[in-house]
C-alpha cells in the first residue's frame, strides 16, 4: 500500500493531490492548519492531522503522527506569498516587503520543507520514498527576470531549488529521490481564475510524473508535465 503526505492538503493542488491519490488506493495523511474545517479533504478518505508548516514544534508534532509508518511520497505542497501574511498586492518589491513579511513567507516556503524531511526521513528510507518540493517558475533564475512581482516567494522558491539539490544529495544514497516541481499555473486561490490548469488535472499528471520518477532523476527541477525545468 502506497503512503503519500501532503501538506496544505485542505483546498488548491493539495486537496488535488489527496483527491487524486486516494482514486488511486493510496493511504493519503494530510496535514493542514485547521483540520476540523478540512471537510473536502476528510470526504476524500484522506487521514487529516494539524500541521502548520511555519513552526516547527507543529512538524515535530505531526512527524509523531505519521510514526515509524513508511512513506512512499512527501509533497511538500503548502505555500504562501506575502498577500498571506499582508502584503498589498501591488507592494511586494525588494523594497515594500517588511521584514516580518519576508520571514514568514521564508518560514513556510523553505524552513517548512527542511523542517518536514528532517522529521520524516527514517519514514522516507524505510520506502525508499520520493520528496517532491513544490516549487514555482518565477524561482527559476531564467524566469524570474520576466515574471513574479513578489520577491519574497521568488527568492523562497529559488532556495527551496536549492534546498531540493541538498536534499538530493544526503538522500541518494539511501535510494530516495528529491525533485523540485513547477506544478503550473493550476486555478486555485493562488493561482487566480485566469490560470490554464484544473487542479485536478495538474495533480492527475503530477501523480504519473512521480510514479515514473527513478532515482536517476533525484535533484532535477521538473514541471507538472515531466519535462525539465531550467533553473
Ligand atoms: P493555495 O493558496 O490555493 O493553497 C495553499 C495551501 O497551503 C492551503 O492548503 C494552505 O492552507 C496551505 N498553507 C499555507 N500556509 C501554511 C502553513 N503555514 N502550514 C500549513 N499549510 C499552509 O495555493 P496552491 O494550491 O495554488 O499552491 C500549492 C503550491 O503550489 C504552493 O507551494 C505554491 O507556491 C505552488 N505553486 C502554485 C502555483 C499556482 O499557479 N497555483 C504556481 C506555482 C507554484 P490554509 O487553508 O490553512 O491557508
Amino acid at each position: 500500500m502506497t503512503t503519500v503526505v501532503i501538506t496544505g492538503a485542505n483546498r488548491g493542488l493539495g486537496l488535488a493531490l489527496a483527491k487524486r491519490y486516494r482514486a488511486l488506493g493510496a493511504t493519503v495523511i494530510g496535514g493542514c492548519r485547521k483540520p476540523d474545517a478540512a471537510v473536502d479533504l476528510a470526504a476524500a478518505g484522506a487521514e487529516v492531522h494539524p500541521l502548520d508548516t511555519g513552526s516547527g514544534a507543529s512538524i515535530a508534532a505531526f512527524g509523531a503522527a505519521v510514526g515509524d509508518r513508511p512513506v512512499d511520497v512527501l509533497f511538500n505542497n503548502a505555500g504562501i506569498d506575502a498577500t498571506a501574511v499582508g502584503a498589498d498586492d501591488g507592494a511586494r518589491g525588494a523594497l515594500d516587503l517588511t521584514e516580518a513579511q519576508f520571514r514568514s513567507v521564508i518560514d513556510v516556503n523553505l524552513l517548512g520543507p527542511l523542517l518536514m524531511v528532517q522529521a520524516l526521513a527514517d519514514n522516507l528510507r524505510a520506502a525508499r520514498g520520493k520528496v517532491i518540493n513544490v516549487s514555482s517558475q518565477v524561482g527559476s533564475f531564467e524566469v524570474a527576470p520576466r515574471i513574479g512581482r513578489d520577491a519574497s516567494y521568488a527568492s523562497s522558491k529559488a532556495a527551496l531549488n536549492m534546498l531540493s539539490l541538498k536534499q538530493s544529495q544526503v538522500l541518494q544514497p539511501d535510494g530516495v529521490s528529491v525533485i523540485a516541481l513547477h506544478p503550473g499555473w493550476v486555478r486555485s486561490d493562488m493561482g487566480g481564475p485566469r490560470a490554464t490548469l484544473e487542479p485536478a488535472d495538474a495533480a492527475s499528471s503530477i501523480a504519473s510524473v512521480v510514479d515514473g520518477l527513478t532515482i536517476d532523476q533525484t535533484g532535477s527541477f521538473l514541471q507538472w508535465d515531466g519535462s525539465v525545468h531550467p533553473w
